[in-house]
């Protein structure tokens, strides 16, 4: 009897349960335009399915990505927001390294109108590069080049191996279109705002996610009384009262807010008594911090700061 143990545990193992949908998200950049050492540029990546998928590719977006663990050559799908400098400045960098670490093809961009252009661009400007790394060292030029699929109105745009991504547009003012995208993955669904104010079409495709990735600004009234800039700024972002509607209409089981933008003294009043409202639900999002997004929802913080190396 005792031999046949192993056998029964193997068994077991394999005709077990299906293991239970798991996604992880990493916030690898949380920040705006503002050059801040704690909050890089706009970049989340999630990993379903053991793939990666990372949406916007903001300011130091290759280091934080370093970071988290995650290898650069496998990270091959970008997906942009829209075409705010704060969500592509890292893009060059990850596209290149990213190849200098083995990455096997090009790097497939997804986004609105204009993302074809802004990689015939960078590609043209660092085409010298490109020259001397393929001729010298021998790597791949394939590899060194862009795909990049530009979004029709909403809908799937990616649909493999289980994971399928869905992009909607969100209300961003002037800047037309603007998406946000869902991510479902067996029955998980993450779903990432990118720029907006409150938008009725995000609470649609947000309603009873999993976790909701949401964007968050705040200022002071008598700033932006003095200031029609900062106004016209806050205007086509998302005050802490405009996210208590969305967290209210669309009711995800756990929320990060991120593109953390505090105008004055008064702001970070205005997000504590927001954070404070929702206690169990939603967390000031930090530049490294993880969502583990399964039967359970765990929020892990970066266990050393956001500027510590990851071991
Ligand atoms: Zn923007
Ligand atoms: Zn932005």
């Amino acid at each position: 009897m005792r031999n046949l143990l192993p056998l029964f545990l193997l068994f077991v193992l394999s005709v077990g349960p299906a293991a239970a949908a798991y996604v992880e998200v990493t916030l690898l950049g949380t920040g705006t335009p503002r050059p801040d050492p704690q909050r890089f540029g706009a970049a989340t990546v999630v990993e379903a399915g053991g793939r990666y998928f990372l949406f916007d590719a903001g300011r130091g977006v290759t280091v934080r990505l370093r970071q988290a663990g995650v290898p650069l050559e496998r990270v091959r799908r970008v997906f942009l927001t829209h075409l705010h400098s704060d969500h592509i400045t890292g893009l060059a960098d990850l596209w290149l390294t990213g190849w200098i670490w083995g990455r096997p093809g090009p790097l497939e961009l997804y986004g609105p109108a204009g993302v074809g252009e802004l990689a015939r661009h960078l590609e043209a400007a660092h085409g010298a590069d490109i020259g001397y790394r393929t001729g010298y060292t021998g790597l791949d030029g394939a590899a060194a080049s862009m795909g990049a699929t530009e979004l029709e109105g909403e809908g799937v745009v990616y649909d493999e191996d289980g994971v399928r991504i869905v992009a909607f547009t969100v209300d961003h003012g002037p800047v037309k279109p603007a998406y946000g995208y869902r991510l479902e993955f067996r029955d998980r669904v993450v779903v990432i705002s990118g720029d907006t104010t409150y938008s009725s079409n995000l609470v649609e495709h947000a309603r009873g996610a999993d976790l909701l990735v949401h964007e968050i600004a705040a200022a002071d009234a008598d700033l932006l009384a003095r200031n029609p800039r900062l106004g016209r700024v806050m205007a086509y972002h998302t005050d802490p009262q405009q996210m208590r509607r969305v967290l209210a209409d669309a009711r995800p089981r756990a929320t990060v807010l991120n593109h953390v933008l505090e105008l004055g003294l008064g702001a970070r009043r205005a997000l504590d008594a927001l954070l404070e409202d929702h206690p169990d639900t939603l967390h000031l999002g930090q530049d490294l911090l993880r969502v583990g997004v399964g039967e359970t929802i765990r929020v892990i913080p970066p266990p050393r700061g956001p500027s510590a190396p990851h071991p």
